[in-house]
């Protein structure tokens, strides 16, 4: 049996990043991962959809090159090709983190850890032994239990990253997040698309204006998209039977993806054993990332909070502090979310239906995509950017942004929010000119109407 000071169960972005930071700390650290270092990111997540998404857009770029004045011909796509780079990228970045992991003596351990005590693992037939330990064990693609689920052609998302060729045709169960991005996947590279929503919108969260607006951009693109509708059957043959407006309807995908959410993986990892509280199927957890049980922290996806990469490795730095004596607190208002679709979606903070459901007197500033210059030379139109703020104090309470490079603008919003900046800082910020994070400053403006390139006609 070997002794650490710190063990971390599970290699994910919150696992190995909290096991770095422990070392960095002067812990003597372990990092207990039964599959490959990365964790569904890197392996079966954020990294492989958006490989192959950046291959789908290039795609759709180069389809439209005669627009450009240039002239490219007989376009056309190998998709297994383009798995091989995604795996390429997944396993360069694999090797990346190993040697990140062994540059900070971090002790990396090949398998199944189940809590046997609150300092004991078992891994296999060994033991190890920490006077700290942080649970990172991630989620798993959530199922549904409709008749003809285990028909041939279904399958989650980790079925759609292994697929080597592209079938011509999805029925996407789902239209989350996960579901939207293998829509539009699937759809840019010419195939038949159709999304199955059981809410009465798809991407639900999100601020209204995006959801209606990337509704009607996608529709536009041919993806046929169901609200209110609910899947009652799936048939061999990929057709899949779902009740909408009381009636029944029936579409047909050579496969059919279930994107139905993903649910933490807490079973068999000894948690009752060690007497660790759960709450809603998720580990308990305080905002120093404590569970119940004084020397175990948990983070990232098991805890059910925010599913998102970042925000689990960011709860991994706050453990790794904690467990090394500090009190350092997790706070969950200013986590940026992204979706790649395209254009691609950027949030942070509150949207204007969530402001209006704390009843904070607010106001909102937006401007258009299309009346932009940098996205008229790009060749984008579809999409805004919104800033909502305190109408009081000028805070910035949160801001939505639909536009070509949404999810890396978005990162600007979130450091005025977190510098507690408001909204006069943004609109003074000068913004260089011609970008599409133009779209920021002028939504700034547009909160006290003072936006300068605005007119009725955008
Ligand atoms: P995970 O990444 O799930 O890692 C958990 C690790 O623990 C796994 O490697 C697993 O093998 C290991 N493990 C589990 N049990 C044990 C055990 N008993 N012993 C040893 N090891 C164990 N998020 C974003 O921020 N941006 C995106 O663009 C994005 N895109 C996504 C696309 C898809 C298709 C999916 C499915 C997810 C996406 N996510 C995205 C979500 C993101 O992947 C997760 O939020 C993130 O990986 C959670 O990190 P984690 O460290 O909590 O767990």
């Amino acid at each position: 049996m070997e002794n650490f000071d710190v063990a971390v169960i599970g290699g994910g972005p919150g696992g190995y990043v909290a096991a770095i930071r422990a070392a960095q700390l002067g812990n003597k650290t372990v990092l207990i991962e039964k599959d490959k270092v990365g964790g569904t990111c890197l392996n079966r997540g954020c990294i492989p959809t958006k490989a192959l998404l950046h291959s789908a857009e290039v795609y759709q770029k180069m389809l439209y090159a005669d627009k450009l004045g240039l002239s490219a011909e007989n376009i056309s796509f190998d998709y297994s090709k383009i798995a091989a780079r995604k795996d390429d990228i997944v396993n360069r970045l694999i090797s990346g983190v190993q040697g990140l992991l062994r540059a900070h003596k971090v002790t990396l351990l090949n398998g199944n850890a189940v809590l046997a005590g609150n300092t004991l693992i078992n891994v296999g037939d060994m033991q190890v032994q920490a006077d700290k330990i942080i649970l990172a064990t991630g989620s798993v693609p959530s199922g549904i239990s409709v008749k003809g689920i285990e028909t041939s052609g279904v399958m989650n998302s980790d079925g759609v990253l292994s697929l080597t060729q592209l079938p011509d045709s999805a029925v996407i169960i789902g239209g989350g997040v996960i579901g939207m991005e293998i829509a539009s996947l699937f759809n840019a590279l010419g195939k038949a698309v159709t999304v199955i929503e059981m809410l009465p919108s798809i991407l639900t969260g999100m601020d209204e204006q995006i959801c209606s607006t990337m509704t009607r951009v996608l529709e536009k693109k041919g993806i046929q998209i169901y609200t209110n509708a609910k899947v009652t059957e799936i048939k061999k043959g990929l057709s899949v039977v779902f009740e909408i407006d009381g009636k029944q309807s029936e579409v047909q995908g050579a496969v059919c993806v279930v994107a139905v959410g993903r649910r933490p993986a807490t079973a068999h990892i000894g948690l009752e054993e060690a007497g660790i509280k759960m709450e809603h199927g998720c580990v308990l957890v305080d905002e120093y990332m404590r569970t119940t049980v004084p020397n175990i922290y948990a983070i990232g996806d098991i805890t059910g909070k925010i599913q998102l990469a970042h925000a689990a490795s960011a709860q991994g730095l706050i453990a790794a502090h904690n467990a090394g004596g500090q009190n350092k607190r997790m706070s969950y208002d200013i986590i940026p979310s992204c979706i790649y679709t395209s254009p691609e979606i950027a949030s942070v903070g509150l949207t204007e239906a969530q402001a209006r459901a704390k009843s904070i007197y607010f106001k909102t500033g937006t401007f258009n995509v299309a009346a932009n210059g940098r996205s008229m030379i790009i060749g984008a139109k579809d999409g805004f950017a919104k800033v909502v703020t305190d109408a009081a104090t000028g805070e910035i309470l949160g801001a939505q942004i639909m536009a070509p490079h949404a999810t890396d603008m978005i990162s600007e919003i979130a450091a005025i929010m977190k510098s507690e900046g408001t909204i006069e800082e943004l609109s003074d910020t000068i913004h260089p000119h011609p970008t599409i994070s133009e779209i920021i400053m002028e939504a700034a403006h547009d909160v006290h109407g003072l936006c300068c390139h605005k007119t009725d006609l955008v």
